[in-house]
């Protein structure tokens, strides 16, 4: 009885700022930022974010509620090609340098902006101004990897899921025009009228074997990259609830690891060489004085008590990157052949959710929809929100994004 009292309560709060927000704001006439900005200062940007920070810390279900009358009230359906960002800057609590100074000390919080490379005179200028900073509350890592796909594959197992390890796929089999199922390199066949191709950075080498990659008109190949695991200066560890930093001024990500380590990456800036790859098994894993030196001094800009470790800890690997570094979760012009692929070094932690989008496509072919002209949605389990797979299509306009590991 108490629950039902509390959702009604908290579903006439949404309602009662819904009509607010639209009593003083049409969609219709007004411009889509500044309707997107009433409607952060009405709290309905996340429902379940806290008060003035975009939210009313209502139920996040109730996100939908909100979508709905929006959408019947003439507001403009969220751009599919932003859906990750779209509301991010309305709806992250804003952090000034004081804040961010207080919360983590070990920060320099002075701007480098644009990033540079070691060898510039400029990277060793001194930094200037002040770094405003966007903190999500509600953000977290996961901080092994291997155990969760460990745990991924055993959920899939209780569900009828049958994994067949170092096994290679040589050949993708049709029957006249639809799919029908891979070969092995063995000689093994195996029938199947429906084939996911998710073979990270190899899946383009697969999509050119199903005969679909020159169809496509954003596409994907690999890209070499290092990440690091030096020592976390004190301040910066996991017992001082670090965050993950994704510093663009510097060109940087680091977070804290076990072990009083950090992970440290690169978000590709402008001055750095990229390394794009023709053949994914053909490269070398280990990692480079050359690139460990670029990222441990820029590291060390940022947190001036880092210091510069002597000892390479890391490893090379490869990202399968999309022209836009957006990923392609999509149907082909083969029926029954589905990518899930291009993840552009960042989706990891999508891949609960990437399930949920391939089953969508997948039924849609099964009940004649061809997503290509009619595109598909998966409405958020906790957001509320839709996702259009339209942002996925692999037919897609290139989307403008930071073209780098962000998205
Ligand atoms: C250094 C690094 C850091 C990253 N950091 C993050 C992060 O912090 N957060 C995040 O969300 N994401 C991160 N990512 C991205 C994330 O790892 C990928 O998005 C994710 O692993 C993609 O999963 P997948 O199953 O699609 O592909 P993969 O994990 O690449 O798996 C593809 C599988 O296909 C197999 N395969 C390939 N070709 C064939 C064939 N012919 N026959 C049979 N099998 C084949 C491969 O052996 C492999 O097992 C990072 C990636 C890298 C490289």
């Amino acid at each position: 009885m108490s629950t039902a009292t509390s959702v009604d309560t908290a579903k006439a709060t949404v309602e009662a700022a819904l009509d607010a927000l639209l009593a003083a704001n049409d969609p219709k006439k007004m411009d889509n930022v500044a309707f997107r900005g009433a409607r952060y200062d009405h709290g309905l940007a996340w429902v379940h974010f806290p008060e003035g920070c975009g939210g009313l810390g209502v139920r996040p279900d109730l996100n939908r509620l909100v979508e709905e009358r929006l959408r019947k009230a003439g507001a403009a359906p969220q751009d599919p090609a932003t859906f990750f960002i779209a509301l991010a800057g309305p709806t992250i609590a804003t952090h000034g340098s004081e804040e961010v100074k207080k919360r983590w000390p070990a920060f320099e919080t002075g701007k480098f902006y644009p990033p540079k490379a070691i060898e510039d005179p400029a990277f060793a200028d001194d930094p200037y101004d002040q770094l405003s900073a966007l903190f999500d509350p509600l953000s977290g890592f996961m901080d092994d990897p291997m155990l969760a796909a460990h745990n991924l594959a055993h959920a899939a197992k209780q569900h009828g899921a049958e994994f067949l390890f170092h096994k290679e796929v040589s050949e993708i089999t049709r029957d006249g025009d639809v799919v029908s199922g891979v070969v092995l390199k063995t000689g093994e066949r195996f029938e199947a009228p429906i084939v996911i191709n998710a073979a990270g950075p190899h899946a383009a080498a697969i999509n050119r074997m199903a005969g679909v990659y020159d169809e496509m008109k954003v596409h994907h190949r690999p890209l070499r990259q290092e990440v690091f695991s030096p020592p976390a200066p004190k301040g910066f560890r996991l017992e001082d609830n670090a965050p993950v930093v994704a510093d663009l001024d510097l060109g940087q990500y680091f977070r804290p690891h076990m072990g009083d380590l950090l992970n440290v990456g690169t978000t590709e800036p402008a001055c750095d060489p990229l390394h794009f790859l023709d053949d994914a098994d053909n490269w070398n894993d280990s990692v480079s004085v050359e690139f460990f030196e670029r990222v441990m001094l820029r590291l060390a800009r940022r947190l001036p008590d880092f210091g510069i470790p002597h000892k390479l800890l890391g490893i090379g690997a490869l990202y399968d990157v999309t022209d836009d570094w957006i990923p392609l979760y999509d149907k082909s012009s083969l029926p029954g052949f589905f990518m899930a692929c291009g993840t552009s070094g960042n989706q990891f932690k999508n891949a609960p959710l990437v399930g949920k989008f391939m089953r969508t496509l997948i039924e849609a072919q099964e009940q004649g929809i061809d997503h290509d002209v009619t595109p598909v949605e998966v409405m958020g389990e906790f957001t509320g929100m839709p996702i259009n797979l339209s942002a996925f299509s692999r037919l897609r306009t290139q989307a403008d994004t930071a073209g780098n590991v962000m998205g």
